[in-house]
C-alpha cells in the first residue's frame, strides 16, 4: 500500500511494540484480547491446538498461563512434567468448571458436611436442575463416605482444612474410596496452599484453589486454579473457554507474584497462628479452639502425616476458631472487641480478620445445621496475618479479659 495513511489509520496502526530477545523478570501483562498472525494458515492452528499460540484472551493469555504454570509447579512440585494447571477468575469459576467437566445428568457427588458456602450452595441448588445428585457426609468416620458412594458417583470432593472447624480431610483413606468407586478424588486446598499440603502427592485427582485467598495474599484481586494431570486438566480448559470464567491478565499479573512469596507468608502465618491458638487455650474465658496445631484437635494426627513440616514445626495452616463461653452473644462481643483484626469476610490476606461465624459465614446455616457440622454458635474464625505474634496474643487476650469481665458482672 503507497497512499500516505489518513490520521485515524496512522493511530490505530502504530509501531508494534518490540517483543525482546531478553526474558523479563517481571512478569508482563499482555493486556491484549487477541493476537494477530502472518497467515490464515497459523491463525487455524492456533485455534485448533494444533500449533501452540494466542489468539484470543478468553481462550488463553500468555500472562494468565504463566500464573497458571506457577501453580502447577507449587502443587506438582514431586511430578512436575504430570501436573498441569488452569487459571479462573474466581474460586467458585475453578469449582464449577471442574464439576460441569466431569458430571452430566444422573452423576452423583459425596462432599464434605460442613463444605464452603458457594461449593454447597452450587451443588444443591444449581447443579441439582441439571440433574446432578449430592449426598453431604460427615467425613469424620470414612466408613460413612464408603457407605454413600455409588457407581453414579463421579466426584468425591474434599477440603485439606475445612473452615471454621479446621477439619482435616483424610486424604489417602478418600483416594482409596474414590478409586474403587470409578470416581474422581477432587480436593479443595484453600486453607492449605502448597505451603502446608499439596494432595496429588497423597492421590487426589486435581486441586483446586481460591487464589484470592493465600495466593493473592493481599486482598486485592479476586481469582481461581485447578491442578492435575494434563489429560484431565485439557478437558477442563475446554468447559472453561465454554462457560468464560477467564482470569484477567491484570488479576494474573498478582497472583504470579503472590506466588513468589507464597512459602514466605504462609510459613510465617502458620508459625503465629500455631503460638495464637496455643496462647488463646489457655485463657479462661474460652471454651474450645479449633486448630490442627493443637494435640487435643481431631485432625492433629493426620495433620502430622499430611502435611509439610520445616525447622518452625509442622504447618498446620493459619486460621484458628475460638469459641468464647457464653454462646451466639459471647462470640460477637469477642469479634467486635478485638482491635488489631478487622472484621471481615475471607482469609489469607497480610491483614488478620476475624468473623463471627453463625451470623456471617455461615449464616445460611441453622442451629441443627450448625450442629450437624460442630459448629459452635459462638464460633469466631480469626485468619492470621502477618502482624507480630506477640501484639495479636496482647489485642485477643485484651478482649478475652473483657469477655470475662463482662460476664462475670453480668452473672
Ligand atoms: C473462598 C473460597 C472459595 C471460593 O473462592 P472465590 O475466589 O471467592 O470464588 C472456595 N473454596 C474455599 C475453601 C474458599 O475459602
Amino acid at each position: 500500500m503507497r497512499r500516505r495513511l489518513g490520521e485515524n489509520s496512522r493511530a490505530v496502526h502504530l509501531p508494534p511494540a518490540t517483543v525482546p530477545r531478553q526474558l523479563p523478570i517481571g512478569l508482563p501483562v499482555w493486556r491484549s484480547a487477541a493476537w494477530s498472525f502472518d497467515s490464515s494458515a497459523e491463525y487455524a492452528d492456533v485455534l485448533g491446538d494444533r500449533v501452540p499460540g494466542f489468539a484470543y484472551s478468553r481462550i488463553d493469555n500468555p500472562t494468565v498461563a504463566a500464573f497458571a504454570s506457577g501453580i502447577a509447579s507449587l502443587e506438582g512440585a514431586a511430578a512436575p512434567e504430570d501436573v498441569a494447571g488452569q487459571a479462573f477468575s474466581s474460586g467458585m469459576a475453578a469449582v464449577s468448571a471442574v464439576l460441569m467437566t466431569f458430571l452430566r445428568a444422573g452423576s452423583h457427588v459425596v462432599a464434605p458436611a460442613p463444605v464452603y458456602g458457594g461449593t454447597y450452595s452450587l451443588l444443591s441448588n444449581v447443579l441439582s436442575r441439571f440433574g446432578v445428585s449430592v449426598d453431604f457426609v460427615d467425613y469424620s468416620d470414612l466408613r460413612r463416605v464408603h457407605a454413600t458412594v455409588r457407581s453414579s458417583t463421579k466426584i468425591v470432593y474434599a477440603e485439606t482444612l475445612s473452615n471454621p472447624t479446621m477439619t482435616v480431610a483424610d486424604i489417602r483413606g478418600l483416594y482409596r474410596i474414590a478409586r474403587d468407586a470409578g470416581a474422581l478424588l477432587v480436593v479443595d486446598s484453600t486453607f492449605a496452599t502448597p505451603v502446608v499440603c499439596r494432595p496429588l502427592e497423597h492421590g487426589a485427582d486435581l486441586v483446586i484453589h481460591s487464589a484470592t485467598k493465600y495466593i493473592g495474599g493481599h486482598d486485592d484481586c479476586t481469582g481461581g486454579a485447578v491442578v492435575g494431570r494434563p489429560d484431565l486438566i485439557s478437558q477442563i480448559r475446554e468447559v472453561r473457554i465454554d462457560t468464560g470464567g477467564t482470569l484477567s491478565p491484570d488479576e494474573a499479573f498478582l497472583l504470579r507474584r503472590g506466588l513468589e512469596t507464597l512459602p514466605l507468608r504462609v510459613r510465617r502465618m502458620c508459625a503465629t497462628a500455631m503460638v495464637f491458638a496455643a496462647a488463646v487455650a489457655k485463657h479462661p474465658a474460652v471454651r474450645r479452639v479449633d486448630y490442627p496445631g493443637l494435640a487435643d484437635h481431631p485432625g492433629h494426627q493426620l495433620a502430622r502425616q499430611l502435611f509439610d513440616s520445616g525447622p518452625e514445626g509442622t504447618r498446620y495452616g493459619a486460621c484458628v476458631t475460638v469459641t468464647p463461653h457464653g454462646g451466639y452473644e459471647a462470640g460477637v462481643m469477642l469479634a467486635d472487641a478485638v482491635r488489631l483484626a478487622r472484621i471481615a469476610t475471607s482469609v489469607g490476606g497480610t491483614h488478620t480478620k476475624v468473623a463471627h461465624v453463625a451470623s456471617t459465614t455461615h449464616r445460611q446455616l441453622d442451629e441443627a445445621a450448625l450442629t450437624a457440622s460442630g459448629i459452635d454458635a459462638g464460633a469466631v474464625r480469626f485468619s492470621i496475618g502477618l502482624e507480630d505474634s506477640e501484639d495479636l496474643i496482647a489485642d485477643v487476650t485484651e478482649a478475652l479479659d473483657a469477655l470475662r469481665s463482662n460476664t462475670a458482672t453480668r452473672t
